[in-house]
Formats: structure tokens, C-alpha cells, sequence
């Protein structure tokens, strides 16, 4: 594959190894990549943000497409490569660091900005936790990360996969897998399958969860042990919340009998309300 052979030797000639730990599997199938920008409805009036993008697989066609591109890397050889690569494009900004730490709010000021990135999976989902955060600049997002999590965040309740990172992320955003992608379409490839996410993040929670904190904790402890009845998985933090589990098991309309993954997002929500101190 002529991409595979342009990805080693763009390594070579940077002196760069993939490095393990910022997860650099870079991808060499063009097809996918302007399937990923096709996704993410780029154009002239576009605000983009790339999480990671490494060698440039995406960045070309977004560069060519966007109104304005912002391209966050941690590696310092892949981020100066990238800033002498556009240095003379004024539509293109190159910021070296871990956008885990970097203040995103302050860095990108503009409204509507859609982010896309092939992220290092190893951060996947604490990236899209902080995308959480950044919702309301940032309101769409596409992003490819391994495809066993990516099917835990569109998965329904009743199914093994459903869990807490799925409910905590669902309570502010529409998540579409959007398509597949093949082990093989990376240099190096990785051990595991791939797939790209469709994110719609909305500013307001997608059902009334009363107090966040409390929310989060409510779905936790539901999930901790997600084998139990809801009965015996909420039961200490009822007593700690002094509250009456069975009669907030009736006001939220929920059954103590029920198990964590049978609940859907109003039925988590109501059941939190209900368990409000
Ligand atoms: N976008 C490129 C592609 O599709 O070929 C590279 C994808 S590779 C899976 C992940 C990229 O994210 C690497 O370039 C890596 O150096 C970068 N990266 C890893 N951790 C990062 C972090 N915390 N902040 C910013 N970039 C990161």
C-alpha cells in the first residue's frame, strides 16, 4: 500500500519510532481518512481541532477543507514536523502538548468547533470526558478509538457492554457509530479492531439529572456491582444519603429487583433524583 510505504518512510526521514505509550498507530489508508473528514463535515466555515495527528493522515484534507485548523500533538518531533509543514499556511495553528493538560477553552476561542482526532487509545476515554467538558465550544466530535470501547458507548441498556462510561457520556451526547475500521489500515497496526464515533454533544444534560455529582455517584454505586439487585448495589449510599431506598425506589419508578443494565438514561435520572439527600 503506497500510504503504508510514505508513513515508514516520513518515520524515517524524522528519526521517529512509533512510541507504545502515546499510542502512535498511525493510519495509512486514505480511504478511511477522508471517510473521517467526510464524517466530520468539514468545510470553509469549519472550526476544527485534530487530537493527535501524528504524521498527518487526516490533516492534509483538513487543512484543505477548514476555515481554521488547530492540531494538538504531544510528540515534539510529529509537532515540529507539522508546524514547518504548514508554517505557511496562516489558517493553521500547531500546539505541542497533551490535550489532557492543555486549558482547550483558552487555547481554541472561537464557538462550534468540531473535533476530530484518531486518538491514542490508551487516553480515549478520558479525552472524550474532557470533550464532555468542552461541549459547549466543541459540540460535535468524530473520533476513532478501539472498537471494543467504541461499541460500550453506543450499546443499549440490557446488554453486556452498557455501562458507566456509556450512561456518563450518553447523559450529554448522541453517540452514532459511524463505521469500522481494520487493524490493518495502521502502521504499526495495533492488537486491536477499530471504529470511528459520530459525537453531538448538547449543552443540557439529555434528561433531568438533578445534582451532577450526586448522578454520577448514583450510576457508580448502581454498576459497582452490577451482578446485584439495585436493592443491595445502592443500599450504602442510601444510609449514607439518610434516605428510604424502597420508597425512592417507588417515587423513581424503578425496581429494586432491577439490575444496573436494565436502566436507561431517565430511568438512572429519576432513580438519582429520588435518591437525593
Ligand atoms: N492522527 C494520526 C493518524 O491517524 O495516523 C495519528 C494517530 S495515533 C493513534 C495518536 C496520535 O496522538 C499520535 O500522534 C500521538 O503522538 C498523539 N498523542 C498521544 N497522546 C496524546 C495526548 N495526550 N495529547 C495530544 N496528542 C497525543
Amino acid at each position: 500500500m503506497g500510504a503504508r510505504r510514505e508513513a515508514r518512510e516520513a518515520l524515517a526521514v524524522a528519526g521517529v519510532r512509533p512510541k507504545k505509550r502515546w499510542g502512535q498507530h498511525f493510519l495509512c489508508d486514505a480511504a478511511v481518512a477522508h471517510r473521517i473528514v467526510e464524517t466530520a463535515r468539514i468545510g470553509p466555515r469549519s472550526i476544527a481541532l485534530e487530537i493527535g495527528p501524528g504524521l498527518g493522515a487526516l490533516t492534509d484534507e483538513l487543512a484543505g477543507r477548514a476555515g481554521r485548523l488547530y492540531l494538538v500533538e504531544i510528540d515534539p518531533v510529529l509537532a515540529a514536523r507539522l508546524a514547518a509543514r504548514y508554517a505557511e499556511n496562516p489558517r493553521v495553528r500547531v500546539i505541542e502538548g497533551d490535550v489532557l493538560a492543555l486549558a482547550l477553552g483558552t487555547i481554541v476561542t472561537e464557538p462550534g468547533v468540531t473535533v476530530i482526532g484518531n486518538l491514542p487509545y490508551n487516553v480515549a476515554i478520558p479525552i472524550l470526558f474532557a470533550l464532555r467538558e468542552q461541549r459547549v465550544r466543541m459540540p460535535h466530535a468524530v473520533v476513532m478509538l478501539q472498537r471494543e470501547v467504541a461499541e460500550r458507548l453506543v450499546a443499549r441498556p440490557g446488554t453486556p457492554d452498557y455501562g458507566v462510561t456509556t450512561v456518563l457520556l450518553r447523559a450529554f451526547a448522541d453517540i452514532r457509530l459511524a463505521f469500522r475500521v481494520s487493524r490493518r489500515s495502521f502502521l504499526p497496526p495495533p492488537r486491536v479492531e477499530s471504529a470511528v464515533l459520530d459525537v453531538c454533544w448538547s449543552a443540557a444534560p439529555r434528561a433531568d439529572l438533578g445534582d451532577e455529582a450526586a448522578f454520577r455517584e448514583v450510576v457508580r454505586a448502581s454498576f459497582g456491582q452490577r451482578r446485584k439487585m439495585l436493592r443491595n448495589a445502592l443500599g450504602a449510599l442510601a444510609r449514607d444519603r439518610g434516605v428510604d431506598l424502597e420508597s425512592a425506589f417507588a417515587r423513581a419508578g424503578v425496581a429494586p429487583s432491577a439490575r444496573a443494565e436494565t436502566l436507561d438514561l431517565d430511568a438512572f435520572a429519576r432513580l438519582a433524583r429520588a435518591l437525593a439527600p
